[in-house]
């Protein structure tokens, strides 16, 4: 079993996606193991793609990331780093696989609806950042 950390991004949750993208979640077979509604602070958000920092886009992503609520969501499968991304699809929606959330909820290469964590390491840096143990059933 692997986790990696979920979050359906403030642009979804604004347009009330939030049920639609968990029924995904859970079609897929994931076990959700934490959930969270949270409006992160523009901190927050920084430190969260603290990885970015020197990229154009970070002070625009940032603002976004904290722009409204967003619902943060640690999850359990086999492979479920490689499985997540793949049902979120490319980054950008217009490059995105059709099916794939990110083409089907994404407006832009920003605003794209979901984040997953990119690899073993990451995804434990990432589910530390908002959970604590005991918030993980
Ligand atoms: P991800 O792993 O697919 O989320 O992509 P990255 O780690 O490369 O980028 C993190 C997030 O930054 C993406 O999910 C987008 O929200 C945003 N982003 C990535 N590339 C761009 C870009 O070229 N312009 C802008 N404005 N945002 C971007």
């Amino acid at each position: 079993m692997e986790r990696t950390l979920a979050i359906i991004k403030p642009d979804a949750v604004e347009r009330r996606l939030v049920g639609q993208i968990l029924a995904r979640i859970e079609a897929a077979g994931f076990t959700i193991r934490a959930m969270r509604l949270q409006h992160l602070t523009k901190q927050e958000a920084e430190g969260f793609y603290a990885v970015h920092r020197e990229r154009p886009f970070f002070p625009s992503l940032t603002a976004f990331m904290s722009s409204g609520p967003c619902v943060l969501v640690a999850l359990e499968a086999p492979d479920a780093i490689r499985t997540w991304r793949a049902l979120m699809g490319a980054t950008d929606p217009a490059r995105a696989d059709a099916g794939t959330l990110r083409k089907e909820f994404g407006s832009s290469i920003e605003r794209n609806a979901t984040h997953g964590s990119d690899a073993p390491e990451t995804a434990a840096f990432e589910l530390r950042y908002f959970f604590r143990g005991m918030e993980i059933f």
